[in-house]
């Protein structure tokens, strides 16, 4: 999307705004799957936690994209944009039992990623097939430290705990589908990505009845220039050939599946915001822009970095700035960026801004979340006004205090 059109979005529909191509979204899904489409049967399941709008999820469904829900909010989100719930994934983590029974009593397929719940679900619904979880605990070695499920994180059911599992099932006769991983990592070493597989496979051969191998994701995508991102292509042709002898041995044509947010969603998203004041300090140049951490929390929770541009400038003579928010807290989307020559009233587009970004929206400081449009074939759609202040009060119970 050029620079012109961006600052006539926002002169459309006010600033700040999130604008997603849907273009990109398109190419990237289907990057994904003719990297695998040696595979006799793929599946992607679009996780709905990086972006969560009902326009984005149709058009996943559009594509064929199952999606992969982590609330049972998740699951109604994914019925509304017409889903059937086969196409649903349930991997939710420390969730109660009563989440999970509605969940499943909706016919989506539900992963458990604990031996507390398993145990109860498989006795009360031996009939209900369930996905679980595994840690698989691979830590790569040398200098690259890039760790696919700790020992000690949250998620899943340890690896070394596959006897107990089996002892579940034995004793409630539930019936394990698939089995699954989401490392939460970015796969940067593809190896390390491959070591982790191999654990996966080993645990898929103590179950006899799979339907499918879920590898979850952690697809890297770049932020910024000289970024390494996930090889899909060479991915592809490894586990690819890994898994169609997988599947030979075990004597069945099992399903391979991912589930990825950003790697489907983050590079389509622009956040554009307006300038309000550009203000010298004794070290800086501060540009103060009409959003902040209520907005695009990325930056302060994670330090995460987006690349920021002038789209009303773009051929400006470059200067160094602070790019901050009008939040009453700190908040620095990005110090010292190189940004061709920002005037007030200017429009800044924030890249990368399609995951994580509108769904950790908040109302801090009593402010309105964006609005967010989506660009496709050519045309604009809104996707989702900005609120309004009746948004604010809509819950609120004012009571008389006289
Ligand atoms: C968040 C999440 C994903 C998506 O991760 P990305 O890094 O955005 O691709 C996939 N699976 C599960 C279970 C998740 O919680």
């Amino acid at each position: 999307m050029n620079n012109q059109l961006l600052v006539s979005l926002t002169e459309k529909y006010g600033s700040p705004l999130y604008v997603y191509d849907a273009e990109k979204i398109i190419s990237q899904y289907n990057r994904l799957t003719s990297a695998f489409s040696a595979v006799k049967s793929l599946k992607l399941n679009y996780a709905v936690k990086a972006n969560s709008n009902v326009s984005i999820l149709k058009l996943f469904k559009k594509l064929n994209s199952g999606i992969d829900t982590v609330s049972f909010q998740e699951v109604k989100l994914g019925l509304e944009a017409g889903f059937s719930p086969e196409n649903i994934i349930f991997t939710p983590n420390g969730v109660s039992l009563k989440e999970i029974e509605q969940v499943a009593n909706l016919g989506v397929q539900i992963n458990i990623d604990n031996l507390s719940v398993l145990e109860q679900f498989g006795q009360h619904y031996p009939a209900i097939p369930v996905c679980v979880r595994i840690n698989p605990h691979v830590m790569a070695g040398g200098n690259s430290k890039i760790s696919v499920g700790h020992i000690d994180s949250k998620f899943g059911i340890s690896v070394y705990q596959v006897p107990h599992i089996k002892r579940v099932v034995e004793n409630t006769g539930m019936h394990i589908n698939g089995i699954h991983m989401h490392t939460g990592s970015d796969i940067l070493d593809i190896d390390a990505f491959l070591r982790a597989t191999e654990i996966l496979f080993d645990t898929a051969n103590e179950f006899k009845n799979l339907d499918f191998i879920d590898f979850g994701s952690g697809f890297k995508v770049p932020y910024k220039e000289g970024d390494i991102s996930t090889n899909i292509e060479e991915l592809g042709e490894k586990l690819t050939k890994r898994f169609n002898l997988f599947c030979k041995n075990y004597g069945k044509e099992l399903t391979l599946m991912f589930e990825p947010g950003k790697f489907l969603v983050s590079e389509a998203g622009n956040f554009l915001v307006n300038v309000n004041v550009v203000k010298q300090t004794t070290s800086t140049v501060f540009a103060s822009v009409d959003s902040g951490f209520n907005h695009l929390i990325r930056p302060m929770m994670y330090d995460s970095y987006h690349h920021i541009h002038n789209v009303s400038n773009p051929t400006g003579k470059e200067r160094y700035y602070s790019v901050v928010g009008y939040i009453c807290e700190t908040d620095t989307f990005g110090s010292n960026r190189r940004i061709s020559e920002i005037k007030e009233g200017d429009v800044l587009c924030f890249n990368n801004a399609g995951a994580y970004c509108f769904s950790m929206a908040s109302n801090y400081n009593s402010r309105y979340k964006p609005a967010e449009v989506l660009f496709y074939n050519g045309n604009d759609y809104l996707i989702r006004k900005q609120e309004t202040f009746d948004d604010l009060l809509k819950n609120q119970v004012v009571i008389d205090l006289d």
